[in-house]
């Protein structure tokens, strides 16, 4: 089958990884999971061994129609559908959720689930490494870190190299673990003004503090961080007291 870039078919093959995966995902007989993008089904087939039930879901319908033959007489099924298009309510509740991510939508896909914050047990994610390291939360802030930080724990597990798939990607790929928490719980209404505020202040990430907030006007004496700070040097709790400042004048 002639696979396609457009839809990051790097396919992993290494025994070695796919059981690491397996084994840092805490999934069990009494599991249901989730898959996204299944490909040829490697990593499916470890899950299905692994798990009490297991729904995935592919955008290519070859894969799609494949899957469903290979994996016929097992608790499997498949939606051939855009992962993106998904509506989450009618899947998450209490599950795993599993994939090699496409690379191409891997953010979104990972900023779909967090965003909408629902009652999931955790995500096992292969993503480009380079990805997450903007997600995990690290000595730099990001604006993909501080959003997700508002839902859910991020931790970087492992590497996999280039040599691991076929065919090889570019570039280095790891894994994360996300583990949503409601410690900030308080905030998720004020969500969309937080992304305002992330939007702008990541404009120029390496600008003054100062430089961005001018945008809104706002009077500077009231914060207790650095103003010549940058905006990566800045922590979520930060950009809270950006955020409360920010709602008390509008
Ligand atoms: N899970 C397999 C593995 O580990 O070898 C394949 C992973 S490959 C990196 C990504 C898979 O996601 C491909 O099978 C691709 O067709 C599928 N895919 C790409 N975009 C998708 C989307 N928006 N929704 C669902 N599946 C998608």
């Amino acid at each position: 089958m002639k696979l396609k870039k457009s839809l990051g078919q790097n396919f992993l093959k290494d025994s070695f990884y796919l059981d690491k995966i397996i084994s840092s995902s805490q999934i069990d007989t009494t599991q249901n999971v989730i898959e996204i993008g299944p490909g040829d089904g490697a990593l499916t087939n470890l899950i299905l061994h692994n798990s009490k039930s297991l729904t995935a879901y592919e955008i290519d319908n070859r894969f799609s129609e494949f899957l469903k033959e290979r994996f016929s007489k097992t608790n499997f099924q498949v939606v051939n559908k855009d992962f993106l298009t998904v509506d989450l309510n009618d899947v998450i509740s209490g599950q795993i959720i599993m994939g090699n991510l496409p690379y191409n939508v891997s953010s979104q896909i990972i900023l779909k689930i967090i965003e909408a914050n629902l009652d999931y047990k955790h995500c096992i994610f292969l993503i480009q490494k380079e990805l997450a390291n903007r997600f995990v939360v690290g000595p730099k802030s990001s604006k993909i870190s501080i959003q997700s930080q508002v839902f859910c724990d991020i931790e970087a597990l492992f590497d996999i190299p280039p040599e691991a798939f076929d065919p090889a990607p570019k570039v280095n790929s790891a894994v994360i673990k996300i583990t949503p928490h409601n410690k900030y719980e308080s905030y998720f209404s004020k969500y969309e003004n937080l992304k305002k505020i992330l939007a702008i202040c990541f404009a120029n990430p390496r600008k003054k503090i100062s430089s961005a907030l001018k945008n809104f006007d706002m009077d500077m004496a009231k914060f207790s961080f650095d103003l010549n700070s940058r905006p990566e040097e800045l922590e979520i709790t930060d950009f809270f007291e950006i955020l409360i400042h920010y709602e008390g004048q509008i």
